[in-house]
């Protein structure tokens, strides 16, 4: 394939391959590719990312680059949508050469986005729940749901999964979707507060666009690692300010954090850890069994980029070379006009 071939990732193409990787071992390979970009974090050129808010939702730009990459996602949260027949969120972003500008990659990323989350958590939770983690309670049972489950299932060791969301039909669908994974136990629950009790991990990953608390204080136990999804943007939360106030909080990127996650809720000084500082070992992660532990996810374009950095690299090793001709490639790369092909009479 020419230098100049701006691949296509379509919501096909993903499927097919992310059938032909295993989902298993394609978030494997992010989870791997995050370390490896969150270690390197001081390469990176970052920025809060850029919101559109309305009454209803937000869309969203995410981008982010290293010297050699640049990469954008476009993103949009509308908690009311599958009202509509579609998604909370639905997302396609691109990779790019930072030499030329070249887009390398054009692709749909509303999968690719349940992949990266996924794998975010997990690496993050790799640090910080405590070792030998086997339950997890899952609030939200959404589009996000199974790929949390199974990612913390197959990389984690997972192997209980305590299940409540506010429409039943959800978790019914989550149950029917893995019901066949080998040794995963799914048990249903009537309440959040019924769902948490006993777990290791509480994952939330609810969509309302209110100051929602999901958790409260008094269900949250001893040693627990509160993996909170779903709190990602001004006026959206999940967790009580009690539980932000008795725990250790991490952060991806503590400039966008402040702004969009639960931390929102506490002075501009509230203490917060990014968790590259964990991950190179410049600050600690947990360090005691019964410390609680809270990851104040909002998602960041490092994860996005990673992601697309690894479809990349697998459509070419899968030899998949669909591509789209987003961009012109002229002969004489001045003659923009010429590529119109009009006859000078009628360009007027
Ligand atoms: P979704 O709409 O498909 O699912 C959300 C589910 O939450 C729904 O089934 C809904 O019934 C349920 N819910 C709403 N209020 C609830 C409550 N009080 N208790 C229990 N369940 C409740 O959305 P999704 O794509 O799964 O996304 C979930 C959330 O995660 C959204 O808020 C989204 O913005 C956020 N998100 C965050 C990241 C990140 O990187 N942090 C990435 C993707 C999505």
């Amino acid at each position: 394939m020419s230098m100049h071939t701006t691949k296509f990732l379509s919501v096909k193409d993903a499927r097919e391959l992310i059938r032909k990787v295993g989902l298993y071992s394609f978030t494997e390979k992010v989870v791997d590719r995050l370390e490896s970009n969150f270690s390197n974090w001081q390469d990176f050129d970052k920025s809060p990312r850029t919101a559109n808010h309305s009454e209803v939702g937000v869309i969203e730009l995410m981008p982010v680059s290293n010297d050699h990459q640049f990469s954008f996602k476009y993103v949009n949260g509308h908690p009311q949508n599958p009202s509509f027949g579609l998604s909370t969120v639905m997302a396609f972003g691109c990779l790019s050469e930072v030499q030329t500008g070249w887009p390398l990659l054009l692709s749909e990323m509303t999968i690719l986005t349940g992949i990266r989350t996924a794998a975010t958590s997990v690496m993050v939770a790799k640090k910080l729940a405590r070792k030998n983690s086997k339950t997890m309670a899952m609030i939200g049972n959404g589009a996000q749901s199974e790929f949390q489950i199974l990612a913390f299932h197959s990389i984690l060791g997972i192997n209980r999964v305590h299940l409540f969301d506010t429409d039943p039909e959800a978790t019914k669908k989550l149950v029917r979707n893995l019901a066949h994974v080998d040794g995963l136990e799914l048990v249903t629950f009537e309440s959040t507060r019924d769902a948490v009790k006993g777990c290791d991990i509480v994952t939330t990953c609810t969509a309302d666009k209110a100051l929602a608390t999901i958790l409260t204080a008094d269900m949250v136990e001893e040693g627990m690692h509160i993996n909170g999804i779903g709190g990602d943007c001004p006026g959206k939360t999940e967790l009580d300010k009690d539980i932000l106030s008795k725990s250790s909080v991490f952060v991806e990127y503590a400039p966008q954090s402040r702004i969009e996650g639960d931390i929102q809720q506490m002075p501009a000084d509230f203490p917060v850890t990014e968790f590259w500082e964990v991950l190179t070992g410049v600050k600690a992660g947990r360090t005691s069994d019964s410390q609680v532990t809270v990851f104040d996810s909002v998602g960041f374009s490092l994860e996005d980029f990673s992601v697309l950095q690894v479809a990349y690299q697998l459509m070419e090793e899968h030899n998949m070379d669909t591509s789209i001709e987003i961009v012109p490639i002229m002969e004489d790369s001045k003659d923009l006009f010429g590529l119109l092909n009009l006859v000078p009479s009628i360009a007027r």
